[in-house]
């Protein structure tokens, strides 16, 4: 069974305290010996011992791909030693030279320990091999022999030691661990330069003492040789392994891919280490390198040696600041890249598909659909959005949208796709029903989750949709012809009233092309001021006397005839054209109110509807505080739906008393209808209530009646202005002028007619009452 990588841990520690405790017992008897027998050395042994601590700082290093094997050559000191002193002299003055240079030396303290141990044995192993083979002979090459031969002996005992502590710790064989081809080598140099201590020894035994220093030239020579190389063999490994690093780089695709490779990279970069990424960072002996990525918290990449072989420096350091950076590059790309291709597929906005993917999997649910399978798609587009937009700003229209998806997805299940469209058009792919009708219950779900109110920076927003639904119920259907069948659906749910579902048939196809080529024949009709504008007289219950007009748009389409505001002006609502348009009818019906007056030989109020996308228009109020200083003749009124003033939204509201201070009257149009709420009058500079005329149809019934007596009397409190609209008999004129309403406007007094008609009406100056009243009888 394996061992885990603690037990092992465990293992090597006690093998690295075994060897120091071998090392010492051989240590301590040549000391104690050596001192026993008045502890003197000579000079030279004094340098020998001085040397065995500078030499053991220029190790030659052997790269191997877990770590390196690392061979002093201070050997060579104690090759001296023992061939110029007795061998328990030699031995403790090694023993005490290693411990010294170990002792001091800056590595771990398991490395200390471990090589304290192994290097006294290994003196011990030569003291032995020498004296048994060369020791006493008078014949030097013997002699010479019994030198390269100890040395062989330490240096294999050092390595295989080394190698198999390394073993032990990576969980593998020594020979693995070992790098063959590369011990001849090492063996070669070792026990070469080792000879030097043998010509030092020979050197003292025939020259003057002084010659020895002369040694001093080659050694250190080779000491700086040596420690070259081993630092470009360190160099070349860093070298190669952040080469490998940046060349593989590239083809790092996912995050995890790029974060193993980190750690792997590391270990092979700075051999013999053993890498994590983390969120503490190093702590000593260990070094790290902080990996930042915007948008994730900083996490490390921490290394930290595995054997007791060299502590980390400056060049390692460097070395894995540049591998987290190239790693980082790497980690960048792929966040780009993912980035790329989410927004490649998404709405940035609400975070739902695109129309791109919608289409996408349109098609592939077409291709899949089944009887036991069916596709529908539902095309939703928001009742309202616009206002929201025009009202309350484009950010206020956005976090509704944001909002609306989120409840769009709450409503389906995760193998249906929801997508934005467009502006405020969302599609839903459902392609695994298996009953007709299931897409209306989807649907209906839909509605009564865009029920609840909105809230928006402290406003409370209402929104339906209008949803079209088309079965994919035909062969040979394309995404595109199912996507424009719920379009047209989702058209005709619009035009039946808003806040419902439409099923696709065939019949609206037609429909939709006149939609089509209405809307492209507005577009001509604004560009070219094609639409015209008649008036409608308002008149004095009590004497006829005609106080002003109404001036509604009139559009006459070369195919279609004439096309009431009532479907035009939401399309041009719809295009964006009403500000255009608006200022149109504003102009012409301005122009028209003063021919009126002028005609009247008195100031005839002119009244004029406005859109709610108008009111805020800057132009709008320019234009008509323009016309009112320039044409004090023509009182002017502008006409205002009830929904518009309910809101109490700032921007509208300042928009109001802007035009209010120009001199414009405000009326509430169509007063009554879907709202019950009267709050909002007394803070909004109003004029003039115009009861709608469904009140007037609906006199007969008390309840009607006493609710326009309440208003009319909750008008007269408040100084505002009544018209009637709608009056169509004479009945109708009589009850209302009796409830106490000042002005009616309706079929009766007269129809909405063109300029040279109306003109007629403003020479006249009044509606006869009394003739109206004779002929109801
Ligand atoms: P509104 O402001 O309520 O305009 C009154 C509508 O009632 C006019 O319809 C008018 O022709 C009609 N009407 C007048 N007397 C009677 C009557 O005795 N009985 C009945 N049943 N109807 C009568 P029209 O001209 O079709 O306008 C419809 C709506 O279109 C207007 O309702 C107004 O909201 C909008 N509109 C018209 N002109 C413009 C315009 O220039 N700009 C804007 N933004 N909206 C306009
Ligand atoms: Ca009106
Ligand atoms: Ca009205």
């Amino acid at each position: 069974m394996p061992l885990t990588a603690a037990r092992r841990t465990a293992l090597a520690v006690r093998l690295d305290l075994a060897i120091l405790a071998v090392g010492v017992g051989v240590a301590v008897p040549s000391v104690v010996v050596w001192l026993a027998g008045g502890g003197t050395t000579n000079a030279a042994g004094v340098v020998a011992m001085a040397l065995i601590v500078v030499m053991s700082r220029f190790p030659l290093v052997l790269t191997h791909k877990s770590g390196d094997i690392v061979i002093g050559f201070e050997t060579c000191a104690l090759v001296f030693l023992v061939l110029s002193a007795p061998p328990i002299e030699a031995l403790a003055l090694w023993a005490m030279g290693t411990t010294i240079a170990n002792a001091t030396s800056r590595k771990a303290w398991r490395s200390r320990v471990f090589n304290i141990g192994l290097t006294i044995q290994g003196g011990g192993l030569f003291v032995l091999v020498f004296s048994s083979v060369g020791a006493g002979t008078d014949h030097e090459a013997l002699e010479l022999l019994a030198v390269m031969l100890g040395c062989a002996v330490y240096f294999i005992f050092d390595l295989l030691m080394t190698a198999g502590s390394l073993a032990l710790e990576d969980g593998c064989s020594i020979a693995e661990v070992l790098r063959w081809r590369s011990v001849p080598l090492g063996l070669a140099c070792f026990v070469g330069v080792d000879t030097l201590g043998y010509l030092a020894a020979l050197m003292q035994r025939s020259l003057p003492a002084w010659t020895l220093f002369l040694l001093l030239v080659p050694v250190g020579t080779i000491l700086v040789a040596v420690a070259s190389v081993s630092r470009t063999k360190l160099a070349q490994g860093r070298l190669s392994g952040l080469l490998e690093a940046a060349t593989q780089a590239p083809d790092w695709t996912d995050e995890a891919q790029i974060e193993s490779a980190l750690v792997s990279k590391a270990e092979r970069t700075l051999r013999h280490s053993e890498a994590v990424l983390r969120e503490t960072p190093a702590v000593p002996p260990e070094i790290g390198a902080a990996v930042e990525l915007a948008g994730q918290p900083t996490r490390f990449l921490v290394v930290r040696r595995m054997t007791s072989s060299q502590d980390f420096d400056e060049d390692d350091q460097a070395a894995l600041e540049a591998l987290v950076a190239v790693g980082v590059a790497a980690l960048g790309r792929r966040q780009l890249s993912d980035e790329m291709r989410y927004l490649a597929r998404h709405d940035v906005l609400t975070g739902l598909h695109n129309r791109a993917v919608f289409a996408d999997r349109l098609t592939h649910a077409l291709a899949r659909r089944s009887p036991q399978r069916i596709v529908a798609v539902l095309y939703c587009d928001l009742d309202g959005f616009k206002e929201v937009n025009d009202l309350l700003g484009h950010e206020a229209g956005d976090r509704l949208l944001v909002a609306v998806a989120d409840r769009v997805r709450s409503c389906l299940r995760p193998e249906d796709t929801a997508a934005r469209l467009g502006g405020d058009e969302f599609g839903i792919l459902l392609d695994s029903l298996n009953r007709s009708a299931q897409a209306e219950e989807v649907a209906q779900r839909l509605l009564d989750a865009l029920v609840p109110v909105f809230q928006s920076s402290g406003h409370e927003i209402r929104v339906q949709a209008s949803i079209g639904i088309a079965y994919a119920d035909t062969e040979h259907l394309s995404a595109e012809q199912l996507l424009n069948s719920a379009d047209t659906a989702m058209y005709a749910a619009k035009a039946l009233g808003k806040g419902r579902t439409e099923r696709f048939v065939p019949s609206m196809r037609a429909d939709d092309l006149m939609r089509l080529e209405l809307e492209s024949a507005l577009r001509v009709a604004v560009r070219e001021e094609q639409i015209n504008v008649h008036y409608q007289p308002v008149v004095d219950l009590n004497t006829g006397v005609v106080n002003g007009f109404e001036a509604l748009a009139r559009w006459t389409h070369p195919h279609l005839g004439v096309i009431p505001p009532d479907t035009f002006i939401p399309v041009a609502e719809r295009l964006g054209l009403i500000r255009t348009l608006g200022l149109q009818i504003l102009e012409r019906a301005h122009l028209g109110g003063r021919l009126l007056s002028a005609r009247a030989g008195r100031p005839l109020r002119l009244s004029v509807n406005l859109s709610a996308m108008q009111v805020t228009d800057p132009g709008l109020a320019d234009r008509v505080s323009a016309l009112l200083r320039e044409h004090r003749e023509v009182p002017l009124v502008l006409e205002l739906t009830e929904g518009l003033l309910l809101g109490d939204d700032g921007p509208t509201i300042s928009a109001l008393h802007r035009l209010k201070a120009c001199g414009a009257l405000l009326a509430v149009d169509d007063f009554g209808t879907g709202y019950s709420s009267v709050g909002y009058l007394h803070r909004l500079p109003v004029d003039i209530l115009k009861i709608d005329k469904l009140f007037v149809r609906e006199l007969n019934n008390p309840r009607s009646l006493a609710l326009m007596q309440g208003v009319i009397a909750m008008a007269r409190a408040m100084h505002l202005t009544v018209t009637t609209e709608g009056v169509e008999k004479w009945e109708s004129a009589e009850a209302v002028r009796d409830l106490g309403c000042d002005f009616a406007q309706g079929y009766l007094f007269g129809v909405p007619v063109d300029l040279p008609g109306a003109l007629e009406i403003a020479g006249r100056g009044r509606i006869d009452l009394e003739y109206l009243r004779v002929l109801e009888r």
